[in-house]
């Protein structure tokens, strides 16, 4: 039996490599990818910290790209050998939830989310996608292995805290915390025709990245309290902010900083407590017109191939994020940057 080299949750809190034999037959429908490039996310670190509870051996990563290794008889429009791109969700397309257009929460809520949960994920050699023909992106030419695979995660989460911000043309935009997912929210709040585009963080280089993909001002919280900041630059607040850390108090900054009609688009993983609080008084107390937004990363081929077209005519490099390369036998290190954020780390990359 043909065996690879994977990166495992052993057990709450407990990392490290395991030999797993290599997937052999996909299925009809489905697909077996060989790895190029992986990127690891701050949610490896919240699983591995017990966010989805106990797992046994389960490989970790969901944002990758490779090459097409093994297909399913029934899949049509790639071939083996193709260089794709899988987003992290991976929808069935038929399910009601999918039929109904909520393809993230595919079957169950947030079961869109299948690499690294309810099944191996893509720090492997090699991995498995569901439902293939809707879920494999072929990369286009030009278009990077490592730039694609921040389409898979980074730039579909991030820009999708812009998309559901219902920001007006020329309206003002806060993007409430400028890790990478805050990052390409800002980059894609610009491409959406925003006017004035706020970012606030606390890390000078973060802070410094946010605008060169388009803010127009930068707020360091801890020199400066941002809504007060935020009202100063926009008079009554700005028309959306996106809560891209998910913690209490941004959620708070995010609904006393937009203005009554705003919209408050939430991407952040809200991984603490029993409740989120709203603070009455600047929700209107019920009767602020504010909308609140939920969403989970938007998955599938479609919004992938959108995505790298964005990559391919220049309108977003996704690569300066990468602060950190490693082989894929030096994995582990790449998940001990992201879960003591040392070094200055955006993005660490992983080279198969
Ligand atoms: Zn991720």
């Amino acid at each position: 039996m043909e065996t690879m080299k994977t990166f495992v949750m052993k057990s709450l809190g407990k990392v490290g490599f395991s030999d797993k034999p290599v997937p052999a037959d996909p299925g009809p429908n489905d697909a077996i990818v060989r790895t190029t490039r992986a990127l690891v996310c701050t949610s490896d670190v919240h699983t591995v910290g017990g966010a989805i509870g106990e797992r046994d051996n389960l490989t970790l990563g969901h944002e990758a790209v490779g090459v097409v290794h093994r297909l399913g008889s029934a899949v049509e429009g790639v071939k083996i050998g193709d260089r794709v791109a899988v987003n992290a969700i991976t929808p069935c397309y038929k399910c009601s939830n999918c039929l109904r257009g909520f393809t993230s929460q595919c079957s169950e809520m947030l079961g869109g989310w299948k690499f690294a949960n309810i099944k191996d994920g893509v720090f492997a050699e090699y991995f498995h996608v569901n439902d293939a023909q809707a879920n494999l992106a072929p990369i286009p030419n030009g278009v990077s292995d490592e730039a694609a695979a921040y389409a898979t995660d980074m730039m579909s989460t991030g820009f999708m805290g812009a998309e559901h911000a219902d920001i007006p043309l020329g309206g003002t935009v806060a993007v409430f915390a400028l890790g990478p997912v805050g990052l390409m929210s800002v980059a894609c709040a610009r491409l959406l025709g925003a006017g004035l585009v706020i970012g606030v963080d606390c890390v000078p280089a973060r802070m410094e990245l946010a605008r060169r993909y388009g803010a127009d001002v930068t707020i360091n919280f801890k020199s400066a309290d941002p809504v007060e900041e935020i009202r100063r630059l926009t008079g009554d607040g700005v028309d959306s902010a996106i809560e891209a850390l998910g913690g209490q108090t941004t959620f708070e900054a995010c609904v006393k900083a937009t203005r009554p009609g705003g919209t408050i688009s939430v991407i952040g993983y809200f991984g603490q407590g029993d409740y989120v609080n709203i603070p009455r008084l600047d929700w209107g107390v019920g009767m602020s017109d504010k909308t609140i937004r939920t969403g989970l990363c938007p998955g599938g081929r479609e919004r992938m191939e959108r995505l790298m077209r964005l990559i391919a005519t220049g309108r977003v490099d996704p690569t300066l994020m990468t602060t950190h390369r490693f082989p894929f036998s030096r994995v582990d290190e790449a998940f001990e940057l992201m879960s003591s954020k040392d070094d200055g780390v955006i993005k660490p990359l992983i080279e198969f």
